[in-house]
């Protein structure tokens, strides 16, 4: 059993009602650093020193501008309870895409905020581990990133999460940012549960679109009907009524499901 709580479920322009995309796996790994992730986590009741993991799927601003404040917070939480209990410096994972430390880094320079950079170094024992592709280990979270195709520009990688509690192991997937390719179909023949971006189509007809939308959803539902489908970033024009009724949760920002 994993517990999905969803700190955001919308798209890059947070349509009403959603602000940006962002989950929680259990109480101690966050995917996605949002923006608004931080006041998010608070707001669902998270004790900051108990995230462990944070994952990124990709370098676009709705998935990681919230580093800056997070890592203040977490950097600032650290050294309080390194003042109270005269404790070591506790370990927190950053999982990403090859190169995710300068760009976080470089995340932090362009908020005025270089020195944050240094801070978390100061008060965390951070540890950023790139995605290689293959089964890898950051702390407490076995994970597997597959690459998927989003943006000519930019990698992107979805992940198969291995969650583990005494009944028994489940395979949580998480999209990232895609469109129907290779790397979501393996991650939805192996995940147990799938979380999937449907953004819904932004682009013209006949323009190929750099997401999800409510027909490629279709498809994904019928290619794997036995696998659980939970969608996030979501765009305002999806036709939320029509997939729920396809047998598709679609959750609301704060929500919290057990799969
Ligand atoms: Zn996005």
């Amino acid at each position: 059993m994993t517990t999905l709580t969803f700190l955001g479920t919308g798209n890059f322009v947070a349509p009403p009602g959603r602000y940006w995309n962002s989950f929680v796996l259990d109480g101690n790994v966050l995917v996605e650093p949002s923006p608004t992730a931080l006041p998010h986590l608070r707001r669902c009741g998270f004790a900051l020193e108990d995230v462990e993991v944070v994952v990124v799927s990709h370098f676009h601003a709705d998935h990681c501008f919230g580093w800056p404040f997070l890592l203040e917070a977490l950097a600032e939480q650290a050294e309080q309870a390194e003042q109270a209990e005269q404790a070591g410096r506790r370990t927190l994972h950053v999982v990403g895409p090859p190169g995710i430390q300068d760009h976080l880094a470089r995340l932090n320079e362009a908020g005025a905020v270089g020195s944050v950079t240094q801070m978390g170094f100061t008060h965390l024992d951070l540890r950023f581990v790139e995605v290689d592709g293959s089964w890898q280990e950051a702390g407490p979270l076995r994970f597997r990133g597959i690459e998927v195709v989003h943006v000519p520009y930019l990698r992107c990688f979805g992940y198969l999460f291995e969650r583990g509690d005494g009944s028994g192991s489940q395979i949580v997937g998480y999209s990232g940012d895609t469109t129907p390719c290779a790397g979501l179909t393996e991650l939805a023949q192996v995940a147990d549960v799938l979380v999937v971006e449907c953004n819904g189509r932004h682009t013209p007809p006949g323009v190929p679109s750099s997401h999800m939308d409510e027909e490629s959803i279709r498809a994904l539902h019928e290619a794997h009907p036995d696998l659980h489908l939970i969608l996030t970033h979501l765009g305002a024009q999806v036709d939320t009524a029509s997939l729920t009724e396809a047998g598709v949760t679609i959750p609301d920002d704060f929500d919290r499901l057990t799969v």
